[in-house]
Formats: structure tokens, sequence, C-alpha cells
């Protein structure tokens, strides 16, 4: 097992890297030109995959640590959704780490026609009303009028690249959905390193709305803009719901939307 630190930041080539608080999901260091954070060294292939395996697929009686977006949640992304790209009916849409297919479900109830990306074959095996490929390169040919990552690009290795890929898949007129959880968040700022999305270690990168949209600038998107869509969670009270539209008009909410083309 060699982890090699990373020289350089891997988005703009800087060497000017500073290693942040000890974090519980493994070191994470801030370019102080670009301000990406990320994990580093990051962790190898099969250290990953335990990760996953323990905090999100425990094979034996294990918790789920971390649990996907809830539905009453993506049922709020459809709506609002749907509010901005206009009726489902139709549209071709790519679901990219779409889990067991809850979101896709709800859009192809809608009337659109999904396809889904999940690498995960036990929760691929689970979904049953659209076809879902393992990786982005299975999908057969063919552009989307949408395509939707949802909690997926802090995952991914090398985002810029994976973005550049899924953006030559979009129609011409067609628009990427990317939520990730916010580094400009009062919850973030506050607990630095402790916070909970930073102990994930599955977590390769921490957005702000600047180093997001510097990473789909790089991938080739032209039209960057953050969407500040409150959603009421499940379980929150009247004045927590509040507080977070509050927080969400003020860009310090926990959830980083963009919508990119
Ligand atoms: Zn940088």
């Amino acid at each position: 097992m060699t982890n090699t630190r990373i020289q350089n930041c891997p988005l703009c080539g800087k060497d000017r890297l500073r290693s942040l608080a000890p974090c519980a999901g493994g070191p994470i260091e801030l370019c102080e030109a670009c301000r990406l954070i990320f994990r580093n060294p990051p962790p190898d292939d099969e250290q990953l995959s335990r990760s996953y395996q323990k905090l999100y697929y425990p094979d034996d009686e294990g918790e789920v640590i971390y649990d996907a977006t809830p539905k009453e949640l993506l049922v709020q992304y459809a709506d609002r959704l749907a509010d901005r790209i206009g009726p489902f009916s139709k549209k071709r849409i790519l679901d990219v780490g779409c889990g067991n297919g809850t979101f896709g479900a709800l859009l192809t109830a809608r009337g659109a026609r999904v396809y889904g990306v999940e690498f995960d074959d036990v929760a691929r095996a689970r979904i049953t009303t659209f076809q879902a490929y393992k990786t982005v390169n299975a999908v057969p040919d063919g552009k989307f009028d949408l395509i939707a990552l949802i909690e997926v690009v802090e995952h991914m290795r090398i985002p810029w690249e994976e973005m550049a890929q899924l953006r030559a898949r979009l129609t011409p007129g067609g628009w990427s959905l990317v939520t990730t959880p916010s580094l400009d968040g009062l919850r973030a700022q506050l607990q630095g390193s402790r916070w909970d999305q930073a102990e994930n270690p599955t977590h390769l990168h921490l957005f702000s709305e600047e180093t997001l949209t510097a990473v789909l600038s790089r991938a080739g998107f032209r039209t960057i803009e953050r969407l500040r869509l409150a959603y009421d969670y499940p379980g929150h009270g009247g004045m927590r719901r509040r507080l977070n539209r509050i927080l969400t008009r003020l860009g310090l909410d926990g959830h980083l939307q963009m919508f990119a083309r």
C-alpha cells in the first residue's frame, strides 16, 4: 500500500498546498492558490473500496452510516427541476450515481426516459423501472437533455475529467445538475475538519461554490449557476425549516447545487 502525496494542486497546478487540521476521514489539504480542498494523499482503490463497503454497503449486520438522499428530498428536486427545464415527458435523463434508483423511478413515473449509472452491483440490481449501467462508458450512445449527479462529484477522483466526458453527452440545450455538500455552509465553516462530510473518507474533494465553478469551467461548461433552492428536510420542524430558508438565501446552507451547460 503506497499512497503518494500529490505535490502540486491537481486543479490549478500550483505548489501552494497546505495541510489542514487532522481529519478522521484522512488527511486533507488546501490549495492556497485556487482554494481546492482535497484528500492528500488520496486513498488507493483498495482502501476506497473498503470504506464504501463499511459505510454504504455493509454485508453483515453493520449499520449504514451514510444513507442515500431521502426520497422526500428527491421529490422536491424533481419538482424544482421541472420548474426549470419544463415537463419531463420524453426527456432523456442520465442519473449518474443513481443508487437503487429512487430518483430515476420518480422521473420515469413523470414520463422521462431515464438511464442510470451505478457502480455498486447490489444497489444496481435493485433497480426495476429503468436501465442502469456500471460505468458511464457502458451507457448506450445518445445524448441527454439532463445529466444529474446528486452527491456524486465529491467522490470522483478527477472530477474535471469525468465532468468533461459527461458534458460531451449533453444535447445542445441540455443541462447538468451537480449537487454536493457545501464547504461554504455554516456547519462546514464551524466544524472544519470535524464536519461529517470531511470525515467521510470516500469524499475525495470538498467543494465551495468557487471551486466547483472552477472544476465545471475546466470541464468545458460555459454557463454555470448556483441554484439557491431551499428544501424541506424530513424530520425538520418549522423553526429549522425557516432557518434553512434563510441560510439558503445567504448561501450558507449545507447544500451546493449547480446547474451548468
Ligand atoms: Zn489549486
